[in-house]
Order: C-alpha cells, then structure tokens, then sequence
C-alpha cells in the first residue's frame, strides 16, 4: 500500500473516531466514504473504529464490487457508491445517526428555511428522504432523490442523515452543520412555531454561499 492511499484511509478511520467522541454518532450507527481512483474507499461494518486499521479499510468499485480478500464494507455502502457515481463533484459522504437531525427525520420532517444557514447544504432547505430499509437499494433511490437538484445533505426519514463534500472534511463539517441546525429548528420549535424565511430571501444567501470560504475572483472595469 502506498503511502498516500494509507494516508487516506488513515483519514477515513480519524473522521469516524471523531464522530464518536464529539458525539456525532455513537459506537459504530455512522460510516463514511472517500473516492478513490475509479471507485471508493469506505468504513468496514461491525468494527470498532477506535480499533480501526488503515488496512481495515475497504475499496469497492464504482459499480459496488468488492474485490476479495477485505473486510465486508458498511451494510449502507449502496448509497455511498451512488451518491459518488451520480455527482462527480462529490469526493466524500459522511453518515450519521446524529441525535438532533434522527429526532427530526422520525417525523418525517426536514429542515426549512427557519435560519439562513440552512443554505449551506446548498438549498433553500434541507429535505427528508423517505424511509426504506437500511441498507437497500430502495434507500439509496430515496436519498439520490432527496438530494436531486445539487442539494448536498438531507435527512433520511426514521433513521438520521447524509452528508456530501468536495473532501471528508467538508463532509463531515456539513454534517456537524446539519445536526446543530436541527438542534436549533428543534428548540425554536419547542417554543412555537418558526418564523421561516422567504424563498426570495434564501435565494439572495445562496447566492452569497457561492462565495462562501473561497477568494472571490475580482472583477476588472
Ligand atoms: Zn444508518
């Protein structure tokens, strides 16, 4: 193994050992991917990841196949490798059953446009995939259909939430976005209804979120 790959799948394992311990998922309920070559590379099932092993890693093809010899890759693997092959801009998804957003998505509800950094997921809100079983190909059509429109994270109905990025740190800080925007809709909600913004409004933040964290290339004349 060269030394970048196992830097990359080092970093898959430091993504998930701190998704444990800032609470962002609990034992191993979350998992995450990050394109590699021509497929991915993604979290094994059924391991510790504080126990978690560059080598533990699994690589799967971009058609899901998992060439011998590995661990058996994380049982909602089917959305990862479709998320990766229906947006080339995605490098990264990051899964969580995190507390906030899961309460949410078990009634079925996603996040509206309560708080302007809703549009950080890259809408005007962010959408509740409709359940299916874990780990189907059923789920991931919902979760693709969530997202369709270039949305980078949703809700996924009675179980918790999905993440995308240009990298894992993306990912996961999308994903630490969504759960404390759900803890927030959640709290405003337990003291009455929200006062959600406009349509017109989110669509003058997104437009600024298009610059958001990069250097604006400056206009000349
Ligand atoms: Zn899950």
């Amino acid at each position: 193994m060269h030394d970048h790959e196992r830097a990359a799948r080092q970093s898959l394992i430091d993504h998930c050992r701190a998704m444990n311990a800032s609470g962002l998922s609990l034992h191993k309920s979350g998992n995450a991917s990050l394109r590699w070559g021509t497929g991915l590379l993604i979290t094994p099932t059924g391991r510790a990841y504080d126990r978690l092993l560059p080598e533990d890693i699994v690589y799967l093809e971009a058609d899901g196949t998992c060439p011998p010899g590995q661990l058996i890759p994380s049982s909602e693997w089917r959305f990862h490798v479709d998320i990766m092959n229906a947006f080339p801009d995605v490098n990264a998804v990051v899964h969580v059953h995190s507390t906030h957003a899961t309460a949410l998505a078990c009634l079925g509800e996603g996040i509206p446009a309560f708080h302007y950094m809703v549009a950080v997921a890259g809408g005007d809100h962010i959408p509740c995939a409709e359940y299916a079983t874990f780990g189907t190909a059923a789920l991931s059509d919902n979760v693709l259909r969530a997202l369709d429109g270039g949305l980078r994270a949703c809700l996924m109905a009675n179980h918790g939430q999905v993440a995308t990025g240009k990298t894992l740190a993306d990912a996961y800080a999308l994903a630490e976005e969504v759960e404390n925007l759900a803890r927030q809709y959640l709290l405003a909600r337990s003291l009455g209804p929200t006062r959600n913004l406009p349509p017109e409004e989110m669509a003058l933040v997104l437009e600024k979120f298009k610059y958001y964290g990069q250097q604006r290339t400056p206009e000349r004349g």
